[in-house]
């Protein structure tokens, strides 16, 4: 039977979707919170799921079909498959299309790199369950983590059934179908799993215990990951997947928090590293939503993961909403910006670079694209005004932002090196045009 994902078109009102009663336009719609009748409707017979056969050499798929399969694909000195690794393998239910983007990326399969030393700890955290707690001071841009995830499914609700569901169901009772139906297609995948991996997914917390969602789909929607690099892209497809992992499920979210985390395609691991110094026994953070707005919105976000943040932004957010006012108003006004494109022309102001640089480290949004767009700015200006000391300190603290964010500093010590030379050469200039004009 072909398996297939639901897309949601993002234009469809919910009075349509009444309308149509198409499955595909159901899948996104999950719903959160304590719903009264869950459960297959009455007369709803449950879905049949046949295992599928995994060939970890087979591509030939169509970009859309479904297949459940082991990665990474790993291969020998002389480039033959040599199939998934010997352990840390993730479970995968992806599509054709993404099966071969990950067949064709150089290198993968690499080995999983590891920090120098062990940096955390995984204990309670206050109100929060476990956490991930640093066991040293860790220095911004150090790897902290790269994990294989247990498993990689569709962010979307996913069934076998064919055709559409029956007319007289409402809307709440074909989500109520359609979260029955990912619980029985993901439960193959979870019973892929090696014993050791598959205990571990048990074993994370599900916040969606009273929605519909199955223990498997609850787990799934509580810890996934998702990743612009693990999406499908092919024409006429749009999905997202969730990547779930087993410590990194144990980040606690903050509106300030101090890692950044990506996906790494040819390790196949989700790795973590320090946006910022971590002190020894502080809690290791992630954000689960978008950071650049006031408290309330960043509340609503948070209400599918059943979280009321307390952190020190939405405690004292008299104080903290006008700072990320600011922070949103840089960065309209910069939004014209292209990171790596050094201009030679534009010589922007130090002082306002320098009030928006404080207010970023105030409200601890180290781990943000517009950090890291200040901290550009910033160095390429203090070059151009001929601030030598400025210069070298805002020139590493970006390569630093940079490593920790992509997991290479990529060229920005060669940068470094320029803009000290300009910068100095500027200083040079200064000092001479004082002399002549005394
Ligand atoms: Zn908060």
């Amino acid at each position: 039977m072909p398996l297939r994902t639901m897309h949601l078109d993002p234009e469809m009102t919910v009075g349509q979707l009444q309308k149509t009663h198409s499955i595909s336009s159901v899948g996104q719609l999950l719903p959160y919170g304590n719903i009264k009748h869950t459960g297959l409707p009455e007369g709803i017979e449950e879905l049949e799921q046949t295992p599928v056969e995994f060939n970890a050499g087979k591509l030939d798929y169509a970009d859309e079909q479904k297949i459940y399969t082991t990665q990474p694909m790993c291969f020998d000195e002389q480039g033959r498959l040599v199939g998934a690794p010997d352990s840390e393998r993730t479970e995968c239910f992806i599509s054709g299309y993404l099966k071969r983007k990950i067949a064709s990326t150089p290198n993968i399969g690499a080995r999983i790199p590891r920090p120098s030393s062990t940096m955390y700890r995984i204990s309670e955290s206050l109100g929060k369950g476990l956490g991930m707690f640093a066991t040293k001071d860790i220095p911004a841009g150090e790897l902290i983590l790269a994990e294989r995830p247990l498993m990689i499914v569709p962010i979307t609700a996913t069934t076998t059934r064919d055709g559409d569901i029956p007319k007289h169901l409402t809307l709440h009772q074909m989500q109520q179908v359609l979260l029955q139906d990912t619980e029985v297609v993901y439960k193959v995948l979870i019973d892929r799993l090696e014993p050791d991996r598959k205990k571990a997914f048990y074993e994370l917390a599900n916040s969606h215990l009273h929605n519909g969602s199955g223990p498997i789909l609850g787990r799934i929607r509580t810890n996934g990951f998702g990743f612009n690099e693990m999406r499908d892209l092919a024409p006429g497809m749009c999905g997202g997947y969730s990547i779930v992992c087993d410590e990194l499920s144990r980040l606690n979210h903050s509106c300030s928090p101090n890692t950044f985390h990506r996906w790494d395609m040819p390790s196949f691991t989700v790795q973590l590293r320090a946006a910022r110094h971590i002190k020894k026994d502080e809690e290791i953070t992630t954000t689960y939503i978008d950071l650049t707005t006031i408290a309330a919105n960043r509340q609503k976000q948070l209400a599918p993961y059943q979280i009321v943040c307390n952190c020190t932004s939405c405690a004292n957010h008299s104080v903290s909403d006008p700072r990320r006012l600011a922070c949103i108003n840089w960065e309209k006004q910069n939004a014209g910006y292209v990171f790596g494109h050094f201009d030679p022309e534009s010589k922007p102001a130090l002082g306002p670079l320098m009030a928006a640089y404080k207010t970023y480290v105030a409200e601890g949004l180290e781990a943000t694209s517009g950090f890291g767009q200040v901290l550009e700015m910033l160095m390429g200006s203090c070059a151009k005004h001929g601030d030598v000391p400025n210069t070298k300190l805002f020139a590493k603290k970006f390569g630093v932002w940079k490593l920790s964010q992509n997991g290479s500093a990529g060229n920005s010590k060669e940068l470094e090196r320029l803009l000290m030379a300009l910068a100095k050469w500027m200083s040079i200039m200064k000092t001479q045009q004082k002399l002549k004009l005394r």
